[in-house]
């Protein structure tokens, strides 16, 4: 199943100041000249934790959606020196949030701890952009597919609001690195996620995303691959040229 909206999901990780606002701005602003297309996209901006009130304020009944990147995998408030909490993060106004990024399954979440990230996310609301992918190893040995599985199965599960999920396939060699999969590979990868979503929710498959070097540049590579509901973008997304062009090639 293709979902009609697509998603260009921009990941700010530690980039920004208050001033950066004025990017959202210029894309907002490009959104609403875009008659012609800006129905069938959603754009949601992820900037780091210490932006998230005032933006999600100034872009409050806007088009454009702010996410957070990451939460604790403890709810409500406690002795967790240095993290936030998924209600304190939903206490500003916030709609969507990336977890299980693969930047900080490095430096030590592992599925056990998505998984609850996930489940208290859901619980408060939140639209989530759960992200999987294989590295560089995985690919070499032939296992993306075993890998994908793996995390979509140890994390989701039929119980959850498939309606507020949305999936990001991330291969961690293609982050920031300037490499794509082939066009089969993207196809043949995307499709045994949506298997695999099948299996878990039947009817409600979430959508899914592709991310990994995407750009203004390789765009019009992805077109034609219906399969894939929209982008999560990394370094491209901070820049607000950059971003509108990805828009703009996507649709031209
Ligand atoms: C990311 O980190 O989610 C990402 C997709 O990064 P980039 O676009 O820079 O590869």
């Amino acid at each position: 199943m293709t979902n009609s909206i697509r998603y260009f999901v921009g990941n700010w990780k530690m980039f920004g100041v208050p001033s950066s606002y004025r990017i959202i701005e210029k894309i907002h602003h490009y959104l609403n000249k875009d008659k012609k297309n800006n129905k069938k996209y959603k754009i949601v901006i992820a900037p780091p934790f210490t932006l998230l009130q005032e933006f999600s304020k100034k872009f409050k009944n806007k088009k454009i959606s702010i996410s957070a990147q990451n939460c604790h995998h403890k709810d409500n408030f406690g002795a967790q020196t240095g993290h936030v909490s998924p209600l304190m993060i939903k206490s500003l106004g916030v709609k969507y949030i990336i977890l299980g990024h693969s930047e900080n399954r490095m430096s030590g979440e592992n599925d056990e701890v998505i998984k609850l990230k996930v489940e208290l996310a859901l619980k408060n609301n939140f639209k989530v952009i759960f992200c999987i992918g294989e590295n560089k190893t995985e690919k070499r040995k032939n296992k993306t597919i075993y890998v994908l599985k793996k995390q979509l199965h140890n994390v989701l599960k039929k119980k959850l609001n498939s309606k507020n999920l949305i999936i990001a396939y991330e291969p961690v060699w293609s982050i920031g690195t300037g490499k794509l999969p082939t066009r089969a590979e993207l196809i043949n990868t995307t499709r045994q996620i949506k298997s695999n979503l099948d299996k878990i929710f039947k009817n409600n498959i979430p959508p899914v995303l592709y991310g990994g070097s995407v750009d203004s540049n390789n765009i019009s590579f992805f077109k034609d691959i219906k399969a894939i509901d929209g982008f999560l973008i990394g370094g491209a997304s901070k820049s607000s040229k950059n971003f509108i062009d990805i828009i703009k090639n996507f649709y031209k």
